[in-house]
């Protein structure tokens, strides 16, 4: 695509990545959070390209989809509606497992969601687990102040680690470890207890996973 540069109007051509998969050479630019930036060839500024991305895994069918601008709530819903029906019936004109499907509106929540894949853990147990974390889990955070980001630079086998965000300034505070059997403990829960697990497909039944929906409940 041909980019022109804001700041000296320099026209040049520039291919940004759109498609990622689990062996993509750019899932560490993706990660760095340098994917789709380009220094302009005359003065050097820095672009971002803004452009839909997704990843998609075929092996353990999963599909993560940003797009490339926010939206106002309603076009979201609208949104979500359309890529859960697409999802569904790609699967059923293939013949293939409908893949899990997930819609994101900014780049870390987009990061987070190939890393919690990446590393096996169900988004929504780790969703229902901040929300846990807001009600007396953890001091001194809440959701209308704070959000909380898998950290996926600093995962261990017997924790899981978030980074407290400030939601006003967009920066990181600190960080709140969870013993990696507490959170298996919570996933047990909702392995064994079906209500428990009809209370979370209730609470997620498409491809918005988001805490922001255990906060202020849908109808
Ligand atoms: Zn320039």
């Amino acid at each position: 695509m041909e980019l022109a540069c804001p700041h000296c109007k320099k026209h040049f051509d520039f291919e940004p990545v759109t498609i990622l998969t689990p062996d993509s050479e750019h899932l560490a630019e993706l990660f760095r959070g340098s994917l789709n930036s380009v220094a302009c060839p005359q003065c050097q500024a820095m672009l971002n390209v803004p452009v839909q991305l997704i990843y998609r895994d075929h092996q353990r069918p999963f599909m993560a989809v940003q797009p490339p601008h926010p939206l106002p709530p309603e076009e979201e819903a609208a949104m979500a509606l359309r890529l859960d029906e697409s999802a569904t019936e790609a699967a059923l004109d293939e013949g293939l497992e409908r893949p899990t499907v997930r819609l994101v509106f900014t780049r870390p929540d987009f990061i987070e969601k190939i890393a919690l894949h990446r590393q096996g853990l169900d988004d929504r147990i780790v969703e229902y687990a901040k929300f846990q974390l807001f009600n007396g889990g953890a001091e001194g955070i809440n959701p209308q102040r704070h959000r909380l980001l898998f950290d996926f630079t600093q995962q261990a086998e017997d924790r899981i680690v978030f980074l407290i965000y400030d939601r006003k300034t967009g920066r990181p505070v600190r960080i709140l470890q969870v013993p990696m059997a507490e959170f298996q403990n919570l996933v047990k829960e909702f392995q064994t207890n079906s209500e428990a697990r009809q209370e979370l497909e209730h609470c997620f039944p498409g491809c918005r996973v988001d805490i922001d929906m255990l906060l202020e409940p849908h109808s």
